[in-house]
């Protein structure tokens, strides 16, 4: 692809207006919001956001979350906004959730990877919204990283993937919450859970006052991964419905390997491997999590990785956290992080 230089804007007016006229003309911006950060196209505009593929190296059948700037711009993007949809809209939007929805035809399917149905997202960060407002379209933005890395949660870490491919980067502050939205099928009666984020299960329910499932993937784990950085499954059924869940994600350059088990136990084995490898000669990086702060987790998680990354380091043990709440969410993120190498202690 065509190298070109990256603008570096701020989050002033004048920035956001520079970045609305690339997002205009086609081109492609990355942008804080909450969650991580987000490189945003038109998403009305198949030519723009087929850039993004591009620019990411992201297989094409791995669709887009698209960003709106208010709650009523959904009906751009589908044709019945239903009962459910509103009530979660009006609870979590701006927020991080996404929800799944049959797609109108205005909506390119190279946005959508092929499919009929769209993911949306109201986001709550001001520059974010100030962009999707100022360039009067929906913005189509998956994480900022090349594919298969972890996601970015700085300005600098979208500037050390994809420094010279995309036109501008918004550097904002770190974001806040520091994993990708939870990502929510509203497209049959029973909404299903695709991609686990910082609103659970339990507080969709809450507010739908009906069941709400778990795509049953996210509770297994596959073992061993393909050339293609696609995963292959032991259990008969790895068909995550969320077509991006099926690949290799969030990975750092080193080995990485998660224990799992009762606290201490836990400390006491990555201490003594810890030993073992650096006797080895190699660099070792730990995590360790407390299980009572796991906002402080998903905060730091991806910031660890590529903080690891840049320090060289040859492998990394990362302790196991508690799957409640959003502990749910980093785990699922850490156990593809690790190709699903965990030992039990
Ligand atoms: P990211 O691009 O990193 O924000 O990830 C977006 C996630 O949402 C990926 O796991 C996608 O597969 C998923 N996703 C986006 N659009 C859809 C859709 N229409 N149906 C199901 N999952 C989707
Ligand atoms: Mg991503």
């Amino acid at each position: 692809m065509e190298k070109r230089e990256t603008i570096i804007l701020g989050t002033e007016e004048k920035d956001i207006e520079t970045a609305a006229q690339i997002i205009c003309r086609g081109g492609l911006v990355a942008f804080p919001t909450e969650t991580v950060y987000g490189l945003g196209a038109n998403g009305l505009d198949g030519e723009a956001a087929a850039k993004i593929y591009e620019a990411k190296g992201r297989p094409s059948d791995n669709p887009m979350i698209v960003h709106i700037s208010s709650k009523n711009d959904l009906m751009v993007l589908t044709e019945t906004v239903t009962d459910d949809m509103r009530k979660l809209m009006d609870a979590f939007w701006p927020g991080p959730m996404t929800m799944v929805v049959p797609a109108r035809d205005a909506v390119p399917r190279v946005t959508t990877g092929g499919l009929s149905t769209v993911a949306v997202r109201m986001p709550n960060h001001p520059a974010a919204l100030a962009l999707i407002e100022k360039s009067g379209v929906p913005i189509a933005a998956p994480s900022a990283n090349t594919s298969g890395r972890p996601s970015p949660t700085t300005g600098m870490h979208v500037l050390d993937d994809l420094n010279g491919r995309i036109d501008a980067v918004i550097m904002g502050e770190p974001c806040q919450i520091g994993i990708e939205s939870t990502v929510i099928d509203m497209t049959s009666d029973v909404p299903m859970i695709l991609r686990p984020g910082k609103l659970t299960k339990e507080d969709f329910s809450r507010v739908l006052g009906k069941k709400v499932e778990l795509d049953p993937t996210l509770l297994m784990r596959p073992d061993l991964n393909r050339q293609d950085g696609s995963l292959t499954e032991t259990a008969e059924n790895f068909h995550p419905k969320a077509p991006g869940m099926k690949y290799k994600h969030y990975a750092p350059k080193a080995e990485m390997i998660i224990f799992e088990g009762e606290a201490e136990k836990v400390r006491m084995a990555i201490a003594e491997a810890k030993l073992e490898r650096t006797e080895q000669g190699e660099k070792v990086g730990v995590i360790l999590y407390d299980d009572n702060n796991p906002e402080e987790a998903a905060h730091d998680f991806f910031a660890q990785l590529r903080a690891f990354d840049k320090s060289g380091v040859d492998v990394i043990f990362a302790s196991a956290l508690k799957e409640d709440g959003v502990g749910f969410a980093v785990m699922n993120r850490m156990f593809k992080s690790a190709g699903y190498h965990v030992i039990e202690v």
